[in-house]
């Protein structure tokens, strides 16, 4: 899982360490060039799921959403998050303590910023969703926090009577 990429690379002093694979951004099965993904997204949209920037806490449209329904993918529409698993971490990002089975994410040592992270990305598309922390004693049954971007999802309520 960890070690694919070369974590000893000095980053930029601009935020992130982008999420732009080059000529190997093809081995996500949803992968779009990066014109495209310029063409398809919000500047603002781009610049956290394609480049790992972090939106500004609790300036996220989910992050007290407590709505029954499914968290998507933004760039390419699939499924990663159910609210069933969205917990109030009061950190100020929506965060959930398991994302849906079926490696629907990806998980990635991030050595940016001087520290260990490990980042998470839309398994499909490569796009960055956020970060997963363990261990913080929230009480949750798995004790990991998924700290996700409100930016980087879409979420679909639930159909009513569901
Ligand atoms: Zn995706």
């Amino acid at each position: 899982m960890f070690g694919r990429r070369d974590s000893t690379t000095p980053t930029s002093s601009h935020e992130g360490t982008g999420t732009t694979d080059g000529p190997g951004a093809g081995r996500y099965p949803a992968a779009r060039t990066d014109e495209e993904w310029r063409a398809t997204l919000s500047p603002q949209e781009y610049q956290v799921l394609r480049l790992a920037g972090t939106e500004r806490a609790y300036t996220g449209e989910y992050t007290d959403n407590h709505e029954v329904g499914v968290y998507s993918c933004r760039a390419c529409g699939t499924e990663l998050f159910r609210s069933e698993q969205k917990f109030d971490s009061h950190c100020g990002w929506p965060s959930f303590y398991s994302a849906l089975a079926g490696d629907r994410v990806e998980e990635i040592e991030d050595r940016s910023f001087g520290s260990v992270r490990t980042e998470v990305r839309c398994a499909a598309c490569g796009s960055h969703m956020g970060h997963v922390f363990a261990g913080e004693g929230y009480g949750t049954p798995t004790d990991l926090r998924y700290c996700i971007n409100s930016i980087s999802m879409r979420f679909e309520p639930a159909a009513p009577g569901a």
